[in-house]
């Protein structure tokens, strides 16, 4: 199955049959502007080369992991079918007049993978690479990871193709909400609660609760990742970065491994990326290198992650932080010896081709399916421990389950009091899958999506959806 998936596929760039397709990096007409037709072509995102990315898809990754979960459950065949697909896919025009004065058309997504156990929930992203296909992964990867943590939540995804930052503020507010305007009808408290991604953040969701509510009246509880001051909960924005540090902690008892002695690598150092850093660093533990789509940076020495995300907020990049690394080559950023290596960026940057590379004893994966099955094949058999995304990053859903509990009960908690609860269920959350495999005798991946999967498979033959 592993090689079935990479082999048929090769290294971006290297299309089998020869290099038909806009490479990254090598824009296309019409890149990212969004004049006319959805723009499918390969895009450069930012200035600088970004390290390579495996050319299995992101849907491939999630199809794998789910196949061999299923047969492993002995799931039939019309059942796992039901899975195999999504309950709802919306897909619709995104029309913005850009400061040109010309309207551009983006393409908008919204995928409700399965809804048995509860409304749709998952995050928006604004990138120049969604496309449907990406989406519909993402959507199906929230189903199983709402069922690992047990929320009472489906699957759901969406995102729009578009760069926002080539956009003033007042461009992606436009985007915000015109996107909000076509999908609406599919979204609400009850059904499906949209959340922050790549590309997105507090801001946006406010845009989007405000364009929700002039069609349905006030109604926090719509979208969750939302500024304090309109009704998000203390704790969202680094909820993400927080459960993966929880669950590194748990994991490294497994290891021997003294969190405040540790070293760590951070791919991407955005929302997540910058916050599990911070909180890393808060331990004890020390920042060997990091990087972002501008470049990366290393040193033994360590690289001071407070000072680090001042200086992103303040619009610098990392490639230019001035805190006593060294740039390296953002390829080269896997291969940086340390104890963790914390992928916060895209998915599918951990591939065949580099793991062999890497450098480390535990990955801990802050992005969503950044690790190709051939790549957790090659670090398995290096005896790398790795904590998957399904139940890494579920920080992130789970303070967004509370920000909307706390919205339909007007009731606000403090920062502590979710800080506790979010360590609970990270920590159950966790022992319940290293149970699982440990009484299988299997890494944790497979064990958490069986987790997952048979919650789900029971919740929807239990209301009679199966
Ligand atoms: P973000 O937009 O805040 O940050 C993304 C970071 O990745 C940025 O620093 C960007 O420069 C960097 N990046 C982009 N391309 C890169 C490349 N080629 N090499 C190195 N760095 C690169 O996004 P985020 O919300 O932090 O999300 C990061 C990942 O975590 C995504 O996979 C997302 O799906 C996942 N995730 C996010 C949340 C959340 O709550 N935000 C929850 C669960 C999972």
């Amino acid at each position: 199955m592993i090689d079935e998936v990479t082999d048929e596929r090769t290294r971006e760039g290297e299309s089998a049959a020869g290099p038909a397709v806009p490479q990254e990096g090598e824009a296309g007409p019409h890149a990212g502007a969004g004049h006319g037709e959805p723009d499918k072509s390969a895009k450069k995102t930012e200035d600088a080369p970004a390290p390579s990315r495996a050319e299995v898809s992101n849907y491939e990754i999630v199809e794998h992991w789910f196949g061999v979960a299923a047969e492993r459950l002995e799931l039939p065949d019309d059942v796992a079918a039901v899975f195999r697909s999504s309950y709802r896919e919306v897909q619709v025009q995104v029309p913005v007049k850009l400061g040109d004065g010309k309207v551009h058309v983006f393409s908008g997504y919204r995928v409700q993978h399965n809804g048995a156990r509860g409304p749709y929930k998952g995050g928006i992203r604004f990138h120049p690479e969604v496309d449907l296909d990406e989406v519909r992964a993402l959507a199906e990867l929230m189903t199983w990871k709402t069922a690992i943590v047990n929320l009472p939540y489906g699957g759901a995804k969406g995102g729009v193709n578009v760069d926002p930052s080539k956009l003033e503020s007042h461009e992606v507010q436009a985007v915000a909400r015109s996107f909000m305007d076509k999908i609406e009808k599919v979204l609400g408290p009850t059904r499906d609660i949209p959340a922050p991604d790549v590309g997105t953040n507090a801001q946006v969701m406010a845009w989007l609760m405000d364009e929700y509510g002039k069609l349905h009246g006030h109604t926090p509880a719509c979208v969750t990742g939302k500024p304090i001051a309109l009704e998000g909960s203390q704790g969202r924005e680094a909820a993400t970065g927080r459960g993966v540090v929880h669950v590194f902690q748990e994991a490294a008892k497994g290891i021997d491994l003294d969190p405040a002695d540790s070293r760590f690598v951070v791919q991407g150092f955005g929302n997540v990326g910058s916050w599990t850093a911070r909180l890393m660093q808060a331990l004890g533990a020390t920042m060997v290198g990091v990087s972002d789509a501008s470049g990366a940076i290393a040193t033994e020495d360590g690289i001071d992650a407070e000072e680090l995300a001042e200086h992103v907020r303040e619009g610098g990049t990392v490639g230019a932080f001035n805190g006593g690394a060294g740039e390296i080559d953002s390829d080269d950023l896997v291969a940086v010896e340390c104890d963790v290596f914390i992928p916060a960026a895209l998915g599918g940057m951990i591939h065949k081709d580099n793991a062999d590379r890497m450098n480390c004893r535990m990955i801990v994966e802050g992005a969503n399916s950044p690790t190709t099955p051939s790549a957790d094949s090659i670090l398995n058999d290096k005896g790398v421990t790795i904590m998957p995304d399904v139940l890494a990053n579920a920080g992130g859903v789970v303070v967004s389950y509370f920000e909307w509990v706390q919205n339909l009960q007007h009731f606000r908690w403090n920062e502590d009091q979710v800080n506790e609860r979010l360590a609970e269920i990270m920590r159950r959350a966790f022992h319940e899958v290293a149970d699982r495999a440990k009484q299988n005798d299997t890494p944790m991946r497979p064990a958490a999506y069986e987790l997952g999967i048979e919650r789900v498979v029971e919740a929807a033959s239990t209301r009679g959806y199966i």
